[in-house]
């Protein structure tokens, strides 16, 4: 155990909308059921792109941000060995807005909603040489899993969660559910595991080549978003879930009318909030009687599951660009851009 500071290099946020800059920070060492993770790969999420623009409702600001990360255990804090051992490869477990602290007594904490927590804290600072980070969001992984699905630790936790929420409203397998957004960072997760579930998977997206992408995942349908709502009305009737990974309010927009009766909107993209507000008559919830929940990243638990499936081959990250600590400011541009399909992954958080 490390009881000095440690000097780490990370990429700093100085202001909102500024570039980010890697510089030399000093870390403390972890506290009280904290460890030390030494971050072998980090993954880069769209909600990083959207809290380095502040574009959020205003969120954002300064600081070290990124929260999706595989690496070594390298020191404990405190308490920490009861849940994990130095030497052991995690990958962290609860998305960036899940919180890498929760009290565990609480009534969100005892009802399986620790992101809910009045204590929780974000995880956030993972674009970074070394981070330090409450034990028990931790999941150790086997070395089977690549450094390059870090990428699950968000993106992929939080496509899992979603299509966990079908069984949770008894949408069962076999039965057709929607993915909009089906080629990006959380979709092209959200379709394999939809498909390792068993359901009728409808990927919605835009263009060829990311329909092609959707198709090579396996895939029921891939639909342009503009003939979804032709095809599906024809051949299916509706479907029984829209899974909204979308970060366009006219693709919420799209999954609510895709539905059959009493659908199942399951929300989880998060338009910038420029981009304006999901609309609807009361009529059409008197015709369509849905279910409308939103669903964010996922639990510890959800995240064990989730690394069952990627050890087993069912789940596997697309990896569209890597790239040093010192590129992250390109990887941003291109990522605005819609450059690619799948995840861009950080796998040298030194230089
Ligand atoms: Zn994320
Ligand atoms: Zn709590």
């Amino acid at each position: 155990m490390s009881a000095a500071p440690v000097e780490i290099r990370a990429a700093v946020l100085e202001d909102k909308g500024a570039p980010l800059r890697v510089e030399t920070l000093l870390l403390d060492p972890p506290r009280r059921d904290e460890v030390l993770v030494r971050v072998a790969a980090a993954g880069v999420c769209h909600s990083d792109l959207h809290l380095a623009k502040a574009d959020w409702y205003g969120i954002g600001g300064s600081g070290v941000i990124g929260h999706e990360a595989i690496g070594i255990v390298e020191a404990l804090g405190p308490g920490a060995d009861a849940y994990v051992s130095v030497g052991d490869r995690v990958i962290l477990g609860l998305g960036g807005a899940g919180g890498g602290y929760w009290c565990g007594a609480c009534r969100e904490c005892l009802s399986g909603r620790p992101r809910l927590c009045a204590q929780s804290k974000p995880i956030m600072g993972t674009f970074s040489e070394h981070f330090p980070v409450y034990a028990k969001s931790l999941v150790v992984i086997p070395d089977e899993l690549g450094d390059e699905e870090a990428p699950l630790a968000c993106g992929g936790l939080t496509a899992y969660g979603a299509v966990k929420k079908l069984l949770a409203h008894h949408v069962l397998p076999g039965r057709p559910v929607a993915i909009i957004g089906a080629a990006g960072g959380l979709g092209h997760y959200a379709v394999q595991i939809a498909k390792a579930f068993g359901y009728t998977v409808v990927g919605v997206d835009v263009g060829q080549e990311r329909l092609d992408f959707v198709k090579s995942l396996g895939a029921d349908y891939a639909l342009d978003a503009s003939e979804a709502l032709d095809t599906v009305r024809a051949e299916l009737g509706g479907v029984d879930a829209s899974l909204v990974f979308s970060a366009r309010v006219a693709g919420f927009r799209l999954g609510f009318d895709l539905l059959g009766p009493h659908g199942l909107f399951v929300g989880v993209g998060l338009p910038p909030t420029d981009d304006g507000n999901l609309e609807f008559n009361p009529f059409e919830l008197f015709m369509k009687d849905p279910t409308i929940i939103f669903s964010a990243v996922g639990t510890v638990q959800d995240m064990r599951e989730l690394v069952a499936l990627a050890t087993a081959g069912k789940v596997k990250t697309h990896v569209s660009r890597t790239g040093p600590l010192s590129e992250l400011g390109d990887i941003f541009e291109e990522l605005e851009g819609s450059k690619y399909l799948g995840r861009a992954v950080l796998t040298d958080l030194a230089h």
